[in-house]
């Protein structure tokens, strides 16, 4: 799918100290709830401007009318390929004009306020917001003022089109995403580096030698700023999350811990040198400090461990859930039962963000997991209701159950389907 085209604009006012306007994405939304953003948004036909399409936006989004004449182009911004939507974001400068006051009127937005661009970094440095890395990058270089801003805001080769290899939604948790032989829609496994002075690896994905490349080239960075790379973890063993692990630890000789599960199951493709275990807690040093624990999280295989950030209340989910595509229960590795209580045992943990190995992260982890639980309670009483009225195999109840999903997927959902009703027959529902 190529990038839609979109507009965003950032508005500014000197009273007299220089502020900028930011929103923030409902919660309710399922494409990037909860981040902070500026207002913008998809162009609405082939023929409109950018300019055109920011001025509108403005308007709908905040009720502030802007003349196109005097809108500066400050970039562009394209969302890499691992996204469920993407995005080719022309983005605009302008002060507000005298006399006009916006305010949020869509809704796609929750909140807005002025802000001083230093106090949104500061925010940002404490890591209890999420945003991408446009936004980031345009507040960080506001921060030092509006003194030749249009060659400041337009010097990363990244703000004028170029490739984005790392993304830190929220501070201290880098996604990389890398392309892998994974299950469709998703065509890249995301690989998160954790920490500040030190860092965790999770899930160094691809087996391809170009990713491995852009994995060591953004770890490399990292450790000419004179940060430590401590071991690398494994979230479980499915080969699209752990191909990477044997190039890494011999680049970098550092060691591999994943799940004493998942180390079996892995022997021989993968030596793991170390055990993590549910409970465990590491502390990562640097600005503002990070604490990992270790939750054992089985259902969708057996060794599969989920990493709490406990300062911030983020985690790595690994394939317990995804922001694209769905996690597959294929019995017997997958055990329906035992994913919808991992499931709730994170639920319990009150999370504020998830970071999936697919797709882009969620800053709605309450909703996202409610959204999770009820969604498969919901196949399954409806495949109850088929095996009430006589239907007995899986392949005959997918049709039935599975209407909504393309027939090419149905394979797949004949896995769900009888991951459901061994969970029936343990309940002696069936
Ligand atoms: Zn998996």
């Amino acid at each position: 799918m190529p990038p839609l085209s979109a507009s965003a604009l950032i508005l500014y006012r000197e009273s007299p100290e220089l502020e900028v306007y930011w929103v923030r994405r409902s919660p309710k939304m399922s494409f990037m709830g909860g981040y902070y953003t500026f207002p913008g948004g998809r162009q609405s036909e082939e023929a409109e401007g950018m300019t055109a399409c920011a001025a509108r936006e403005l308007e709908e989004e905040l009720g502030v009318r802007v003349e196109e004449a005097e809108l500066t182009p400050v970039g562009r911004w394209v969302t890499p390929a691992f996204a469920s939507r993407r995005f080719d974001t022309f983005f605009f400068l302008t002060r507000c004009p005298e006399g006009q006051n916006p305010a949020p009127d869509s809704p796609e937005l929750d909140h807005g306020e002025w802000i001083r661009p230093v106090d949104a970094v500061a925010l940002w440095n404490k890591g209890t917001i999420m945003m991408a890395p446009p936004i980031r990058y345009a507040l960080e270089t506001l921060s030092l003022g509006l003194n030749d801003i249009e060659s400041r805001l337009t010097r990363d080769t990244r703000a004028r089109g170029g490739e984005i290899y790392a993304i830190e939604m929220r501070k201290g948790i880098v996604l990389v995403p890398l392309r892998t032989p994974t299950l469709p829609p998703a065509t890249h496994t995301n690989c998160y580096l954790i920490g500040g002075n030190e860092l965790i690896v999770i899930d160094p994905a691809s087996p391809y030698p170009e990713e491995q490349v852009i994995l060591d080239s953004v770890l490399e960075e990292m450790v000419a700023e004179g940060r430590k790379i401590r071991e690398i973890w494994l979230t479980h063993r499915h080969s699209d999350h752990i191909s990477g692990a044997n190039h890494l630890r011999d680049r970098w000789k550092i060691p591999v811990a994943a799940h004493k599960i998942t180390a079996e199951e892995i022997r021989g493709i993968v030596e793991v040198d170390r055990f993590l275990v549910d409970g465990e807690r590491v502390e990562l040093a640097g600005d503002p400090g990070w604490w990992l624990q270790v939750l054992h999280t089985p259902g969708h295989a057996r060794g599969h461990v989920c990493i709490l950030e406990e300062k911030r209340r983020s985690v790595i989910t690994g394939d317990l859930m995804a922001g694209i595509g769905t996690i597959l229960i294929d019995p017997p590795e997958g055990h329906m039962a035992t994913y919808l209580s991992s499931l709730r045992q994170l639920q319990e943990l009150n999370p504020e963000a998830l970071f999936f190995a697919h797709g882009q992260a969620s800053a709605t982890a309450q909703e996202k997991l409610r959204e999770y639980i009820d969604h498969r309670i919901m196949r399954e009483e409806k495949i109850l209701k088929a095996w009430k009225g006589g239907i007995r195999t899986a392949d005959e109840i997918v049709p039935q159950v599975y209407s909504d999903v393309h027939p090419k997927m149905w394979s797949l959902a004949e896995r769900s389907v009888t991951a459901h009703l061994e969970k029936l027959r343990e309940e002696g529902r069936i």
